[in-house]
């Protein structure tokens, strides 16, 4: 397994305390009970709309390439390089050949850039809650995440009013995600709205997390930001037939400044485009060969979404950082358990 560079100069801040301290920490032990409620309530919703749930897997011969930044890590697999799955965006699509609703909790690796290690929000291992449907428009998708998120909210607002109470997240501010119609807005909108409030933002590039938080602290309820420009996310992003350049993906961004905490998309499932987006984003497809064996015979058009499970704790348990909501963490180039 590749190591990675150490950053001796991690600000005191961000650096998760020794596990005997951070395991013991009734803090913590609050923080993890509010987030086992969060996936039974993810569970709950899901089960009841009809989901199959897989258990995904953590290794492969290639993985997901559009992590903004973060590299991946290789491991030996009786003499072939594999690697450790960075999002399980290539196998959601492939299960969606035995169900057309499928959804796993899934562990993803990424040595994320060092300057994230004080962003607050990114850990180098975190977790998704990865939904994909068969057949699904981005609007029949965007309206799923709104009712997974509602529901998440709503739950912890009734039953982990003792945890809020001692980690003093305001319990309205749940009640006012539960209650609230999510806004949309586009890409192109979200970065007029940056530039009108002094941040730098180009209208063909991804949001930064600076611009991101801005405008998720000026927004009093959560908000999709629709139809990022093409060359800002990987080749599974589908592209509109009718907007060239422009992808049929979103975020969910959360309100108080807690940023994005969900990524997704109508995805590219034809063989011929999928080729020619890996190589406009750089991808060799014989790496591939695996996904792309499938995708001649048919991938199901679908779309679908990852929620990053301890970002969407930090949010309703209103903590400082993301590292907080999670047992074991691991921050950007720091030596841990
Ligand atoms: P992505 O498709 O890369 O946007 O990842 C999906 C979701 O996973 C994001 O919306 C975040 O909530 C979460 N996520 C991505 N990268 C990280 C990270 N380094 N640390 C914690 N959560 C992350
Ligand atoms: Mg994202």
């Amino acid at each position: 397994m590749t190591i990675t560079p150490v950053s001796p100069a991690a600000p005191a801040t961000v650096v998760p305390p020794p596990p005997l301290e951070h395991l013991r920490s009734p803090t913590t032990r609050a923080v993890l009970r509010i987030q086992q409620r969060i996936l039974a309530a993810a569970r709950e919703l899901l089960g009841a709309e009809g989901f199959m749930e897989l258990l995904p897997p953590t290794i492969g011969p290639v993985t997901d390439p559009g992590a903004r930044g973060a590299k991946q890590v290789d491991i030996d697999f009786y003499g072939h390089r594999y690697k450790l799955m960075t999002s399980g965006i290539l196998y959601k699509q492939a299960s969606l050949l035995a169900f057309d609703k499928i959804f796993n909790i899934a562990p993803n690796v990424r040595l994320e850039p060092l300057e994230t290690a004080t962003t607050h929000r990114h850990l180098a291992e975190f977790h998704q809650i990865d939904v994909e449907v068969a057949g699904a428009t981005r609007q029949d998708v965007t309206a799923l995440a709104e009712r997974l998120i509602r529901h998440v909210f709503a739950a912890c607002a009734a039953d982990m009013r003792d945890e809020l109470a001692l980690l003093n997240r305001d319990h309205n501010a749940l009640l006012a995600v539960a209650d609230a119609d999510f806004d949309t807005v586009s890409h192109h909108e979200a970065a007029e709205r940056l530039q009108a409030l002094g941040h730098t933002q180009s209208f063909d590039a991804e949001l930064d997390w600076v611009g991101e938080e801005l405008l998720s602290r000026h927004s009093p309820r959560p908000f999709f930001v629709v139809d990022y420009p093409k060359g800002s996310r990987g080749f599974y992003d589908r592209e509109s037939r009718n907007d060239p350049g422009v992808l049929r993906n979103f975020d969910l961004i959360l309100p108080e400044g807690y940023g994005e905490v969900i990524s997704g998309s109508e995805r590219e499932h034809d063989y011929t485009r999928l080729i020619t987006r890996m190589r406009e984003t750089g991808e060799n497809p014989a790496k591939y060969r695996w996904y792309l064996d499938i995708a001649r015979e048919g991938i199901p058009a679908s779309a679908g979404f990852g929620i990053g499970l301890e970002r969407l704790t930090r949010c309703v348990a209103g903590l400082d950082a993301v590292w907080q909501a999670s047992s074991f963490p691991k921050i950007p180039g720091v030596v841990s358990a």
